[in-house]
């Protein structure tokens, strides 16, 4: 498939869209061209008028289709993306010709893409219609260090232009064998990665609460079969790793309301497809009730240790006295 990369489409400029978007550009000859939209006019208007040679304010979805040959799309939720590529005439799909590549970075529940997928099959042959999902936060996103889990086999086609543009905003492409498993391997890592920060948060508590310093249990963990990249580099526990949310009061990275999205949609998948969970709907009930606990909302859900009871303060108390 022949494409003309230099019109580009990006649409959700949100806190992943924008910096993903400013790699892109960064990344692509000068006479690329980018045509925007989000629901908010805000971040548009502002990128617009900063790089005014290269990007410009569309009207919605399908006046990008009509202008670009690959789009982006980085939307909160299912019905977001539902919404861009399908709403009658302002819809993505409702461009004549369409674009003729479309990736959906969105985080949402496969049957969702599916119908879009399908939708794109009917009414636009031609075009290419992909999940591809990312992780590595703000931070990967700024730092083109996401990884993307591509919904499509090794041998597509369109592999070779899927890694040349979504290297430009990440590091790991992986290819996760078909249609929508780009989504099912995002919504697995994300239940996996939720679960280990809640056992972290609970070990973390035991060891703290008997009288253990945490730098010392974090090295056990580190060095023993408790490792993981949620205790060494994004630990629950505020003062252990600096750099990480939980020791900037729990500020940046990613939202406890994100991650109960999608702990939900790996629950919705697993009932689904058969998949026995014995900590499902305890995870979905704990990270409900962080997200809905005033001292956690909006903040980064590794804070499920605030609602657990987790000790933070403990830097300032004298730990050489014996613990009950
Ligand atoms: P965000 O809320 O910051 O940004 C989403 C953007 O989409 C907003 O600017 C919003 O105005 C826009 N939008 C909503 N509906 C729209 C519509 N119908 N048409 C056009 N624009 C629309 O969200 P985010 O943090 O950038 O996350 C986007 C997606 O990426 C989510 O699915 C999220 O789960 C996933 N994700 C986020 C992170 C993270 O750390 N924030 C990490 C990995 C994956």
């Amino acid at each position: 498939m022949a494409f003309d990369n230099n019109h580009i489409g990006f649409i959700g400029l949100g806190l992943m869209g924008v910096p993903m978007l400013r790699n892109l550009i960064q990344k692509t000859d000068d006479h690329c061209q980018f045509y925007l939209y989000d629901v908010a006019s805000e971040p548009v208007e502002k990128l617009c008028a900063e790089l005014p040679a290269r990007t410009h304010q569309c009207q919605n979805p399908r006046d990008v289709a009509e202008k670009s040959d690959i789009i982006f799309t980085m939307v909160p939720e299912g019905a977001h993306v539902r919404a861009v590529y399908l709403t009658p005439e302002t819809g993505i799909l409702a461009a004549r010709p369409g674009a003729a590549l479309l990736c959906d970075c969105s985080t949402i529940d496969t049957a969702t893409s599916l119908a879009v997928r399908e939708a794109v099959i009917q009414q636009s042959p031609s075009t290419r219609f992909f999940d591809t999902p990312v992780s590595g936060g703000v931070l990967g996103a700024e730092r083109a260090t996401l990884t993307f889990m591509m919904g499509c086999a090794e041998d597509d086609p369109s592999l070779p232009l899927l890694k040349d543009l979504l290297g430009k905003m990440g590091r790991h492409l992986i290819a996760c064998g078909g249609p929508s498993l780009g989504l099912t391997a995002k919504l697995c890592n994300n239940y996996c990665s939720g679960l280990i920060a809640i056992a972290v948060s609970e070990a973390m508590n035991i060891g703290m609460k008997s009288g253990m310093d945490p730098h010392v249990l974090a090295s056990v963990f580190h060095s023993s079969t408790a490792q993981s990249a949620i205790c060494d580099d994004w630990c629950p526990v505020p003062g252990l790793c600096p750099e990480a949310p939980a020791s900037k009061g729990y500020k940046g990275g990613f939202k406890v309301q994100l991650m109960r999205k999608d702990f939900a949609l790996a629950v919705d998948t697993a009932n689904r497809v058969g998949a026995e969970l014995a900590l499902g709907e305890k995870g979905l009930e704990v990270y409900t009730e962080t997200m809905n606990d005033p001292r956690c909302k909006d903040l980064d859900s590794r804070v499920v240790f605030r609602y657990l009871g987790g000790d933070e303060d403990w830097e300032k108390k004298d730990r050489s006295a014996p613990r009950q």
